[in-house]
């Protein structure tokens, strides 16, 4: 019920509800020709780690999966470089400054936010951080876990795009 061809029902250029889904990507509007894709949207998610090898996990402030473990990260903004993305969401959930970023594995996801389905393409980074002394939750996000390949939780993390990220990183 929250995909785009269950929800949107008017053309957002004329309004006229001669607005038809194409199937997959896209709607055509009948009235102004309007043809308005369904793209996936970019989103980063981070992997930090500390001395000992630990990830850090972040706890969900918000719906989607409030309470649950994710990676730090969110949406690319317009204008925005992933690098530069993932760098601006990790200062604004947790106060550390990104100083090397490295590509690890990518992972589609359907977000479902105010009952609307966002879908992204979830991008991995590997992120070395200046320190973690500044270190302060904030943002979307409630708190922090430092997890290992032995004692992760599977079950306390919400998105699957995410464990896929986390297990290509550990077994890449
Ligand atoms: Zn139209």
């Amino acid at each position: 019920m929250t995909k785009p061809e269950r929800v949107l029902k008017y053309c957002p250029r004329c309004g006229s509800k001669r607005f038809n889904f194409q199937g997959v990507h896209s709607f055509l509007c009948d009235n102004c020709e309007l043809h308005y894709f369904i793209n996936s949207s970019a989103a980063v998610a981070a992997l930090i780690e500390n001395e000992k090898g630990e990830l850090l996990l972040t706890v969900r402030a918000f719906e989607p999966h409030k309470g649950m473990l994710d990676l730090p990260g969110g949406f690319v903004d317009i204008n925005e470089t992933v690098e530069d993305a993932v760098t601006r969401e990790i200062k604004e959930e947790l106060n550390l400054d990104v100083t090397e970023v490295k590509f690890i594995a990518s992972c589609p996801n359907e977000y479902v936010y105010s009952g609307y389905s966002v879908y992204t393409c979830d991008m991995g980074f590997l992120c070395s951080v200046s320190g973690w002394e500044n270190l302060l939750v904030q943002d979307d996000v409630t708190g922090i876990e430092l997890v290992s390949r032995e004692n992760i939780d599977w079950d306390k993390i919400g998105a699957e795009s995410i464990k896929k990220i986390i297990r290509a990183y550990w077994n890449g």
